[in-house]
């Protein structure tokens, strides 16, 4: 009898264990929240999301332009899944559809899914901020480095996971890109939701300008933050509209609440570096220094014009 009860209380225990493993929230105030996520989440030293100083970023010429293969197609007969996963809106594909490399990142990488974080208002919701700034929303798009065979794998090295991230602000006019998954909001309204849609080009939910970009290594953003990021965050904004981040607002995680504001604070830089793919525009004393160099060509040329 003892042993059944001891074969009982364990059996509960490691049930209870892994519940706890997996429940977490962004709520700041809660028990749950980002404050007490544990392991490397709280322990490690190279954690993201972080603020990108424009200033601090050093520019690094080999950071070129990324191949995105497959991103611009329609393939035949190819479906994506929407689901809400309860802590965002996620659309996943099969993998090896999709590749990204080139952009200096360390191999190639296909692309498994993508997914967004926002807030309550327009004034927060990115998870990486600008100078301090953040945007009213942030899309990742998750890659795998195609020299591990899955996920887990993956998940434990430094090079396995590439994310592409874009800053989401809102714009006068609907973006018909983001549309062509939201339009399927009413079908992943509940945390287990899910549903199939046709496949549409990926690269439309990029920035327009896809060279200049903020490099650095990091780790996911959710539980269990495993430090197996090369994060690449593109410096252009993509513009949606109000109504289209009402749609992401709507979203519920359970009978009352909706999902708003599930973005992880930023975490310490510790010793890393941020590069740039792109020279920082001048600063005001660059400025002054290149106008008093005109004024000194000037009037040099003036002097060898009319002085004897
Ligand atoms: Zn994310």
């Amino acid at each position: 009898m003892a042993r059944i009860l001891f074969t009982f209380v364990c059996l509960i225990a490691r049930v209870s264990t892994t519940l706890a493993a997996e429940i977490w929230s962004y709520d700041l105030t809660a028990a749950d929240g980002p404050k007490s996520w544990s392991g490397i989440c709280s322990s490690g030293s190279k954690q993201s999301p972080i603020d990108i100083s424009t200033t601090a970023a050093m520019y690094d010429s080999s950071l070129g332009d990324f191949t995105l293969a497959n991103y611009a197609n329609t393939p035949a007969g190819v479906n994506f899944t929407a689901s809400n996963n309860g802590h965002s809106l996620k659309v996943s594909f099969d993998s090896k559809m999709y590749h990204v490399s080139g952009g200096g990142l360390p191999g190639i990488y296909t692309t498994v899914q993508f997914h967004l974080h926002w807030g309550s208002n327009n004034n927060q919701g990115s998870e990486h901020t600008l100078d301090g700034k953040m945007f009213s929303a942030e899309l990742h798009f998750v890659s795998m480095n195609t020299k591990y065979s899955n996920l887990s794998e993956a998940l434990g090295h430094s090079d396995g996971l590439a994310v592409l991230g874009v800053f989401l602000k809102v714009g006068s006019s609907e973006n018909q890109y983001y549309q062509m998954f939201l339009d399927q909001i009413n079908s992943v309204m509940y945390e287990g939701d899910s549903v199939s849609f046709p496949a549409f080009p990926l690269v439309n939910l990029l920035p327009t300008d896809k060279t200049k970009y903020y490099r650095y290594n990091g780790s996911l953003t959710t539980p269990t933050c495993n430090e197996a990021v090369t994060w690449t965050v593109f410096n252009d904004p993509v513009k949606i509209s109000q109504a289209q981040l009402g749609a992401l607002r709507s979203l519920k995680m359970n009978n009352t609440m909706n999902i708003v504001d599930n973005y992880r604070p930023v975490q310490s830089l510790n010793n890393r570096k941020v590069k740039s793919s792109f020279s920082s525009t001048l600063t005001g004393e660059g400025i002054a220094l290149k106008i008093s160099n005109v004024v000194l060509l000037m009037v040099l040329l003036l002097k060898a014009a009319f002085c004897p």
